[in-house]
């Protein structure tokens, strides 16, 4: 039976099943950046930290 891997928000404990989901909802629900953890105020922002820092 194989294991089913969770991937846990620590800001809000939502779970997904995969690393790309969970970074997507960190993205768009905390405006967390899902590379470095950095938190930004708004998807704009968020946008431009992305390109621009990696
Ligand atoms: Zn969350
Ligand atoms: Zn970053």
């Amino acid at each position: 039976m194989p294991t089913t891997q969770h991937f846990e928000c620590k800001t809000c404990e939502f779970s997904f099943d995969s690393p790309t989901g969970l970074g997507q909802h960190v993205a768009i629900a905390h405006g967390e950046c899902a590379v470095c953890g950095e938190v930004l105020e708004n998807g704009d922002a968020l946008d431009e930290h992305t390109k621009e820092s990696h």
